[in-house]
């Protein structure tokens, strides 16, 4: 039986990915009132759990590398944090781009260095030594982070979620927020299809959902959907090397290793357009091709590898790639965190303490993240960074 009963709430987030999660938790953690997290769905269902989940540290702008550090110490330390065992794998990464970016590359890991990154540069023979069966024609020097790896979306949703429900926090899924309720630019609550919930603080963080939950309060969030496809090549034996992760705007793909025996595969680019509520669930045979056909022109030893499974998913994509954190312009109470362009997973703690710290003191002060805010294409001042990438789709 369906129950619909008026609730209240001192905040709500909408959408219980890793954002969601994250910032219930860290407001939870922070004795910010009353919170509650609804989902359409179930925790990390969305994006989140398709998610390739790289961890990396390699950005072209200073408070993108700052989120993903500070996310990096919390990865690290899962256990003593979230209280939960983690499953953060350090494979270390590997940053190669197109040949005519390699003086960018070289001012970014000094940038990078400087915010205290562990990074540095390697030389191609340096690379060859880690790497030997990577075909490195073409390359002048990566860079290199022994520190980077991944993790699963789900889990980490999950163990969010977990946590922020101990710190008091609820969550109610299947609950889909169909409208916002705002009165003369306040904002009073929603509606959902379980009933109104009363809340004068809202975080939207809805993934590729957002642009028309967000457009019936008169915001025109910039956010395209497109459509990814990712690989799980299985191989008999493990590639000779460190086996690290790569990601390689030369041949336009990304990969790391797996479970035993297994390479995880991705494009750089997707297809504009797509609808998170439909789109296909496996990959065509002609886009596998053409990934495995691409990373082949790095690793060869993959030609020989086999499909164990593929997987698909939706980047909410902006028109600087990066995402939308803060008040929603026009709606007082009104807040987001989406539009994360495929590299939000690595940046998940961060974005939900800076978000905790914008709601409970104002501004967020851990990251400033004020570059970021939702306003930005309106004032035609979307992020440039220094040393941007001729091919930077980020992941
Ligand atoms: C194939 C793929 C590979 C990726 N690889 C990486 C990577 O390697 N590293 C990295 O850092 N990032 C990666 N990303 C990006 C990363 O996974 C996302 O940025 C991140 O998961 C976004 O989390 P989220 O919480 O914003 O969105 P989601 O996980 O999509 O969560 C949004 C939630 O909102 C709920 N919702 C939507 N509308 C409503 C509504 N009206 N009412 C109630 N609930 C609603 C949904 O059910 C959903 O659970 C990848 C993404 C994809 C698709």
């Amino acid at each position: 039986m369906t129950t619909h009963h008026h609730r209240t709430a001192d905040i709500l987030v909408i959408g219980a990915g890793v954002m969601g999660a994250s910032i219930a938790w860290h407001l939870a953690g922070r004795k910010a009132g009353r919170v509650l997290v609804v989902d359409k769905g179930r925790v990390g269902q969305g994006q989140s759990g398709r998610s390739s989940g790289l961890i990396r540290l390699h950005y072209t702008f200073p408070p993108e590398v700052r989120l993903a550090l500070c996310s990096l110490e919390t990865f690290r330390q899962w256990r003593e944090v979230v209280g939960r065992p983690g499953d953060f794998r350090v494979t270390g990464l590997v940053r190669l781009v197109a040949p005519q970016d390699t003086q960018a590359l070289i001012a970014n890991v000094e940038m990078q260095r400087s915010l205290g990154v562990n990074t540095c540069l390697i030389s191609s023979a340096e690379l060859h030594d880690m790497e030997p069966e990577w075909s490195l024609d073409g390359v002048d020097a990566a860079a290199y982070e022994a520190d980077s790896g991944y993790s699963d979306g789900a889990a980490v949703a999950q163990d969010l979620l977990d946590r922020g429900r101990e710190l008091g926090a609820q969550y109610s899924p299947n609950t889909r927020v169909t409208t916002l309720r705002v009165e003369r630019g306040h904002l009073l609550g929603v509606e959902t299809d379980r009933g109104a919930i009363d809340a004068p603080r809202v975080i939207v963080a809805t993934g590729p959902w957002t642009a028309p939950l967000l457009s019936t309060v008169g915001f025109e969030t910039p956010i395209e959907n497109i459509y990814h496809e990712v690989v799980l090549l299985q191989h008999a034996e493990a590639p000779r090397g460190r086996n690290c992760a790569c990601i390689d705007s030369g041949v336009g793909v990304y990969f790391r290793p797996d479970a035993p025996g297994l390479t995880l595969l991705g494009a750089f680019e997707g297809h504009g357009g797509a609808d998170p509520d439909d789109f296909p669930q496996s990959a065509s045979q002609d886009s596998l091709a053409e990934l495995v056909a691409a990373a082949v022109r790095r690793v060869p030893a993959l030609a020989d590898a086999g499909i164990a499974r593929s997987i698909t998913g939706i980047y909410d994509l902006t028109p600087d790639g990066r995402p939308l954190l803060g008040a929603v312009p026009g709606v007082e109470g009104l807040y987001m965190a989406a539009g994360f362009s495929g590299m939000g997973f690595k940046i998940a703690p961060a974005v939900g303490l800076t978000m905790a710290e914008l709601l409970t003191e104002g501004r967020a002060t851990t990251v400033d993240i004020s570059a970021f805010r939702p306003s930005r294409f309106a004032e035609g001042k979307p992020i440039q960074a220094r040393h941007e990438y001729t091919v930077h789709r980020p992941h």
